[in-house]
């Protein structure tokens, strides 16, 4: 690690709660979101410690004067789309002011100036962040792969182009929606008696997958890859994803084009964008064994597999109308880590753009269910309960193979290391509709 980026780590902020190295909102992140105050006007800000930074207030006051012109016009937007289209240096340029105006080490006048500008987070609504005009789910954790594989091939669960090609399919960008946006059960096809004709009507084997999604910057012209090289600093920042998913649906839909309606009906993202460059410090070499084939030289760079991967610790929390009735707090499900990812988030992006496809700023590509080796670090209910046929038990007694009405499904994500403050993913949360 060199010394600029310790140095940067080791700066604090004239705002003290960000200085609690467990509030996950520390200088170093600044990450971005989009917001409503009591006006209800939607708003770009950065999160700091319990504070929101209006940015759109920041632009009017002079305090981002002298930063690119584009830069300064994408903080009066109302999405992040607009700043996401900035080039590289002008994201640097936003962020080396953003961390200036709130540092310790700023005058008193800066101070009073950027007061203005600040709004309790408890005094906010958090909107969506980005109109993505992409979605993509890939499936990059080979530990899923291989566990839900063994549900449908026990003798041969992980197929033969696993270990050579990033896996994914063309999502719907029409239903992404914001943490807290209530989830309809959907409807669908289903086969349940295989000797039966299939039928029309709610899905009863509705699940989540904890993901992590990766926003674009800039982007890439039709026709022109994204070098491994240049591909992660393609990532604008990251978010939480919940890939909602009807399992009884998917089944019978599934062969041979892959997912369709049991995963379009909705896919949930956490409100704040946590810069790329936040995540310096958590970065690790990728999962890969020595002993697997090495990448194909399009999506090979030895730096990227020393340090393409991402200390990201991932959990999964559940709770249901009886927990909240009888005053319980929500049931952790499971726990796993980005850093167990088959491939790496760079490695995703060039592989998207191999074919010369342009993604475009703020398309999002979202990682796939991130699970872990072990049973207990299971992304989905699919894996939790071995296809449904070993039913979780939470602590009143209660049993879960699938979501039911009135579940709330809450995913968090966190960066920890020692010497560092936490970087946090927030939360991503949506509570399933009771059906009529
Ligand atoms: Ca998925």
């Amino acid at each position: 690690m060199s010394d600029d980026l310790l140095a940067d780590w080791a700066r604090k902020s004239w705002i003290e709660s960000a200085n609690n190295p467990a509030c996950g909102f520390p200088l170093q992140s600044l990450p971005y979101c989009v917001f409503a105050d009591e006006d209800s006007r939607p708003r770009i800000g950065i999160g700091i410690g319990d504070q929101i930074l209006n940015l759109q207030l920041c632009a009017r006051s002079g305090l981002l004067e002298g930063l690119p012109e584009p830069v300064q016009r994408a903080c009066e937007a109302h999405t992040l789309n607009r700043l996401m289209a900035c080039d590289r240096p002008g994201h640097a340029s936003l962020r080396a002011r953003l961390m200036n105006l709130l540092d310790s080490l700023a005058d008193q006048s800066t101070r009073d100036a950027v007061s203005t500008a600040l709004t309790p987070k408890s005094a906010t609504t958090l909107l969506k962040p980005v109109e993505s005009s992409n979605y993509t789910d890939f499936y990059a954790s080979i530990h899923h792969a291989t566990r839900v594989g063994r549900l449908f091939r026990p003798e041969n669960p992980l197929l033969p182009n696993y270990k050579y090609v990033p896996i994914g399919y063309h999502g719907r960008a029409s239903s992404l929606v914001v943490s807290g946006t209530a989830i309809r059960r959907p409807s669908g096809q289903t086969r349940p008696d295989p000797q039966a004709p299939p039928a029309f009507g709610p899905s009863r084997f509705l699940d989540y997958e904890l993901e992590v999604g990766l926003f674009i910057g800039e982007g890439n012209s039709l026709g022109e890859p994204i070098p491994i090289r240049e591909a992660g600093e393609a990532i604008f920042g990251v978010c939480l994803v919940n890939d909602w998913s009807a399992r009884d649906m998917q089944t019978w839909e599934n062969q041979p084009l892959g997912p369709f309606l049991a995963k379009s009906f909705a896919t949930s993202v956490s409100p704040w964008v946590v810069p790329i460059t936040a995540l310096a410090p958590f970065r690790m070499a990728a999962a890969r064994s020595s002993e697997d084939p090495s990448p194909l030289p399009y999506l090979f760079d030895a730096v990227d597999q020393h340090n393409g991967a991402v200390d990201l610790t991932l959990e999964a929390w559940l709770s249901t109308s009886a927990l909240r009735t009888a005053g319980l707090g929500p049931h952790r499900l499971s726990q796993s880590n980005l850093r167990s990812l088959y491939w790496t988030p760079a490695q995703l992006v060039t592989h998207h753009a191999s074919n010369g496809c342009n993604l475009l700023p703020g398309d999002l590509l979202a990682t796939g269910t991130v699970s872990g080796p072990e049973d207990s670090s299971a992304g989905c209910l699919l894996e939790l309960t071995a296809g449904g046929k070993q039913p979780i038990v939470l602590p009143n007694g209660e049993s879960r193979r699938a979501l039911e009405d009135g579940d709330q499904v809450i995913l968090r994500g966190f960066c920890r290391r020692s010497g560092f403050p936490d970087v946090s993913l927030g939360e991503c949360t949506g509570t399933v509709l009771t059906t009529c």
